[in-house]
């Protein structure tokens, strides 16, 4: 009986595995249209400036607008888009759409805005990726200074120098440099002395239980003042309550993103949300 329940749970096991399988090929297939068929998006979640309440930058979070699964949030098809390398592709794509966008909005009301993309490591292994984001840069007439690249702790554990000499020339170049999900890559500080970096941002699971936990508290409050005395800014991710808000304020952090203020959203409802005046502590945007 125990016999036969272990091998009728190892044959649903592999069962599952071959559909998931199955499933991933077909994703992939998929993967393979969406840059031709043009079902990326981007949506852009709004970063809140705490010294001034100003918004003047904007966090670029990719969507695959999948014909028949929907939205498709990132976790569905970054990891296997990097491991089928497809991401290098995607990440062109990313950096054209940015600044695409900051064209559009160079000369209106939101010319103050500075896009922030997302790139992996395996992204920044792309030897032409530099060369490619200075294209995207001048082919619309935007300033570096208007772009920012969001690279977590990975890069500094493996492929260091080439990391190093990819992102000295990016930043030479103009664009800022923020380290995302900070506190929770493994990574050494000393990275924080040889890289440029521009900006850090607290990774959300320090901030969820800002206020309850001792513990989170000290590591942001440690965090914040690091980052100051290197120069650098900090930006609270995941920013969800009025608490935790106080709480950043009260410890000089410089920038919060989070749903207490928006969640990710289309262009168009980002300009509406701006020009209504909507995108503040007290009128959480997006659904
Ligand atoms: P990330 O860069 O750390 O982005 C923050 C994630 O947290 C986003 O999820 C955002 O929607 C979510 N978030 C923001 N505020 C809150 C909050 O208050 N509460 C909670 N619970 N979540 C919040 P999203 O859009 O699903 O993106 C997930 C990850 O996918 C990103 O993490 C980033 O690592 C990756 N990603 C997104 N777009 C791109 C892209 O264009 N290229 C690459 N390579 N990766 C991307
Ligand atoms: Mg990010
Ligand atoms: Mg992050
Ligand atoms: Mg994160």
């Amino acid at each position: 009986r125990a016999k036969e329940q272990g091998r009728n749970t190892y044959q649903f096991y592999t069962e599952g595995m071959q559909e998931r399988e199955v499933k991933r090929l077909e994703l992939d297939k998929d993967l393979n249209h969406a840059l031709a068929n043009d079902e990326f998006v981007l949506y852009f979640q709004p970063q809140l400036d705490l010294n001034d309440s100003s918004i003047n930058s904007v966090e670029a979070l990719i969507r695959w607008q999948h014909p028949r699964r929907g939205l498709l949030p990132p976790v569905d098809f970054i990891p296997l888009a990097e491991e089928s390398g497809r991401i290098t592709d995607i990440g062109r794509w990313v950096v054209m759409a940015a600044c695409r966008q900051l064209a559009k909005w160079q000369n209106g009301p939101y010319a103050n805005l500075r896009i922030a993309v997302n790139l992996s490591g395996r992204e920044l292994d792309d030897e032409s990726i530099v060369e490619h984001i200075q294209e995207a840069l001048e082919a619309n007439g935007v300033s570096a200074d208007r772009l920012e690249v969001e690279l977590t702790e990975e890069i500094f554990i493996q492929n260091i120098e080439h990391n190093l000499n990819q992102l000295t020339k990016l930043h030479k170049l103009g664009v800022h440099l923020a380290i995302d999900d900070f506190g929770v890559g493994y990574s050494s500080l000393g990275y924080l002395r040889d890289f440029p970096v521009d900006l850090l941002k607290i990774d959300r699971s320090f901030i969820t239980e800002v206020t309850r936990r001792h513990d989170d508290a000290v590591i942001t409050r440690a965090v914040i003042n690091l980052a100051h005395n290197l120069g650098i800014q900090v930006v609270a991710e995941g920013v969800e309550t009025p608490e935790q808000l106080n709480f950043l304020k009260n410890h000089r952090c410089d920038l919060i993103q989070g749903y207490l203020i928006s969640r990710p959203i289309p262009a168009a409802e980002l300009e509406k949300a701006l020009s209504a005046g909507l995108l503040n502590v007290d009128t959480p945007v997006g659904s």
